[in-house]
């Protein structure tokens, strides 16, 4: 799955729309909604690598200073298990 380093995090929030397994939450920081303070997450039950766009990750595409990796790359029938979950959650 894909991880955030929320050291280098510029709080844009373009992941969060972007990811089309609705996998990135945000949690705000101690200066609220707009204080530029908040912490990403992307959800290990949901991230799927993008597999259904040959993994071509969109968040780690949008963001502006390359701070989502591939930190922990899962296998094919797996990713595969979480799209179609989540397909029928949303
Ligand atoms: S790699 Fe794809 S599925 Fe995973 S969090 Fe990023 S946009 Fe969402
Ligand atoms: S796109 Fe990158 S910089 Fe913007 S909120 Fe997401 S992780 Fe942070």
């Amino acid at each position: 799955m894909f991880t955030i380093n929320n050291e280098e995090c510029i709080d844009c929030r373009l992941c969060i729309t972007e990811c089309p397994d609705r996998g990135i939450s945000i949690e705000y920081g101690p200066k609220g909604e707009f204080g530029n303070d908040s912490t990403y997450n992307i959800d290990a039950n949901k991230c799927t690598e993008c597999i259904e766009f040959n993994r071509e990750s969109k968040c780690a595409y949008i963001c502006p200073v390359d701070c989502i990796l591939l930190t922990n790359p899962e296998a094919d029938d797996v990713l595969w298990a979480k799209h179609k979950k989540n397909k029928q959650n949303l």
